[in-house]
């Protein structure tokens, strides 16, 4: 099988997510994405509740049936570092493909991961890009090639704190959980 891992923080989940997943599968014939909601992300500050996001995460992903959640990061707790997580899952899925989904901004990060070189030989990194859609993508990274969306979780997240529109740019499932739950709001 040839799998994508689509790692994040969800907070929340949104349409560029969805976008991005849908059309990596496409490009890469890939048979599933797993999405792998971080408990923290070392390169960003404190998420919202994990709680609150894997909910949004599994209302956004459950009528693909190409699309699953797995947990390991929120269970495991403190810092999600993508070398773990890789770990885990070319144990779990010896002898599949997998490729592991990033956008741009991560693209330019790259050298800042932990272990950065070690998980190049472990893993397939596709790029997805965002903002710059002239950025030059160099081996052995893949090039998506798909539309850039300009939404981010930050931009949802200012949006709600300053009652702007925002319900167009997640599932209406997640805006739903955020109406309900009053998320985001201060
Ligand atoms: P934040 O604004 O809080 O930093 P984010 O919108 O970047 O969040 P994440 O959950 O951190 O969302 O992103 C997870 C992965 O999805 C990252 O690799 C990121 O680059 C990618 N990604 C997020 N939004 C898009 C988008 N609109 N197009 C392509 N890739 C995206």
């Amino acid at each position: 099988m040839k799998i994508g891992v689509f790692g994040g923080t969800f907070d929340p989940v949104h349409t560029g997510h969805m976008i991005s997943a849908v059309e990596a599968r496409k490009t890469l014939k890939l048979d599933k994405v797993i999405f792998i909601p971080a408990f923290q992300s070392p390169h960003k500050g404190e998420p919202g509740s994990d709680t609150n996001r894997l909910q949004m995460l599994e209302s956004a992903v459950e009528s693909y049936p190409f699309f699953e959640i797995d947990t390991f990061e929120l269970k495991n707790k403190g810092l999600s570092y993508t070398y773990d997580t890789v770990k885990y899952l070319t144990n779990k899925y010896a002898g599949d493909e997998l490729y592991f989904l990033i956008g741009t901004d991560q693209y330019d990060n790259f050298e800042k991961w932990y272990r950065y070189q070690s998980l190049l030989e472990m893993i397939h990194f596709a790029v997805m890009r965002r903002h710059d859609s002239n950025a030059v993508i160099l081996e052995p990274f893949i090039d998506v090639g798909q539309p850039v969306i300009e939404i981010s979780s930050t931009d949802i997240r200012h949006r709600i704190k300053k009652q702007d529109e925002y319900r167009h740019l997640l599932p209406e499932s997640v805006y739903g959980y955020i109406k309900e739950n009053n998320l985001y709001e201060t």
